[in-house]
């Protein structure tokens, strides 16, 4: 791997962990992290958690796990490509959905309204006091002791209200810094990976169809080619193949005009790029295609009435095990069971949950003749 660029984050530059730590002997500090989010008990729970697909409703389909994988590899090419540090992009990868409820976002948006009165909820938040507070493994401290870069990239976007609470974490939401490119590059490798597995996933399930994806502009041109490079390709491949190169050219496109946004600004250093404005982007034409492929998906996938069916569904299950348990917290695992701040250990034992594991504990308080 040819040499870092200066400005990446390294080991050398990190401002390090909350409890102070001995450094790894063969590992660098991010390959740590990386390590300790894989060994976590959240990080196997994203197997059986929503992405778009409830996880019972095809084993094809992406679940959390592989969609973080997915936005693990984007970015770590990205990365290698613009010579920052992949083993952090890595590690912000795959914990950047640790904090996700059951049920994708509908399971969010059911827990938020629930926690209204008592702070909200908010998933980027939630991986952030997942990997801080609530995985029990290690002797000296609760939490996996991540380094700052790391729990940084965790926290795309927060209020100022809860900025103003997250200290040195919360700093550059009111100073209006930026995070490292490694966390900005992870932000858009979400979007890429997202946008395009729903895409896939979407066809797959039938709930769209090729006519429809025509009326989005970097889906046509894409189909158009392979079909003229490979008229008798059939129809699964020929999708495969024009995702693939959807993935590709909006890859490309970030790398350069990453490039180019860096040459203009010339940070030097990690601490040039937290005060240079955002250096990691597409291009003005290719921002317009991501925000048209989203706007489809939008309104053709997330607002398909199969999929509402269950997003509702989900409010349900959601909000009737969260008022459940805190009208009667003897109902809760021991451990969960907490004077203190009640309303949160709940929203804790709600949000860890998998999609099938929620579902069972909903028909165990609800359903007469279970036990
Ligand atoms: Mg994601």
């Amino acid at each position: 791997m040819s040499e870092l660029a200066s400005y990446a984050a390294s080991s050398a530059n990190s401002r390090g962990r909350r409890y102070l730590e001995a450094a790894p002997d063969y590992r660098s500090e991010f390959q740590r992290d990386r390590d300790r989010i894989v060994h976590s008990t959240a990080f196997r729970r994203l197997e059986y958690k929503t992405q778009v697909f409830v996880n019972h409703e095809g084993d094809l389909f992406r679940t959390r796990l592989t969609h973080s994988l997915e936005v693990a590899q984007i970015a770590r090419g990205i990365a290698r490509a613009l010579r920052l540090n992949e083993d952090l992009v890595e590690a912000v990868s795959l914990a950047h959905d640790l904090g996700h409820t059951p049920f994708g976002h509908a399971g969010q948006d059911a827990l938020n309204v629930c926690m209204s009165d008592y702070g909200g909820f908010e998933h980027n938040l939630q991986s952030l006091r997942i990997v801080d507070e609530l995985e029990e493994r290690y002797a000296a401290f609760a939490g996996l002791n991540l380094c700052f870069e790391t729990r940084e990239g965790i926290v795309k976007h927060c209020s100022l209200d809860m900025a103003r609470k997250l200290g040195e974490l919360g700093a550059r939401f009111l100073s209006g810094q930026q995070p490292s490119l490694e966390a900005q590059i992870c932000n858009l490798a979400d979007e890429i990976a997202y946008n395009n597995h729903d895409i896939d996933d979407g066809l797959r399930s039938g709930l769209l169809s090729p006519d429809q994806l025509m009326s989005v502009s970097l889906f046509h041109e894409h189909f158009q080619r392979v079909q003229s490079s490979s008229p008798d390709l059939p129809g699964r491949r020929l999708i495969y193949e024009t995702v693939r190169r959807m993935i590709n050219a909006l890859v490309c496109d970030l790398i350069e005009t990453t490039q180019s946004n860096i040459a203009r600004s010339r940070p030097e250093t990690l601490a040039d790029i937290r005060l240079a404005g955002k250096l990691v982007g597409f291009s003005s034409a290719m921002r317009e295609a991501q925000h048209e492929m989203k706007r489809f998906l939008r309104e053709n996938l997330y607002q398909h009435y199969q999929v509402l069916r269950m997003t509702k569904k989900a409010h349900r299950i959601v909000a009737d095990l969260f008022s459940a348990f805190l009208s009667d917290p003897r109902l809760l695992p021991e451990e969960y069971r907490d004077r203190g701040d009640q309303p949160r250990r709940v929203a804790d034992y709600v949000a860890g949950m998998t999609d099938r594991y929620a579902m069972k504990e909903h028909r165990r308080l609800f359903a007469v003749g279970e036990i």
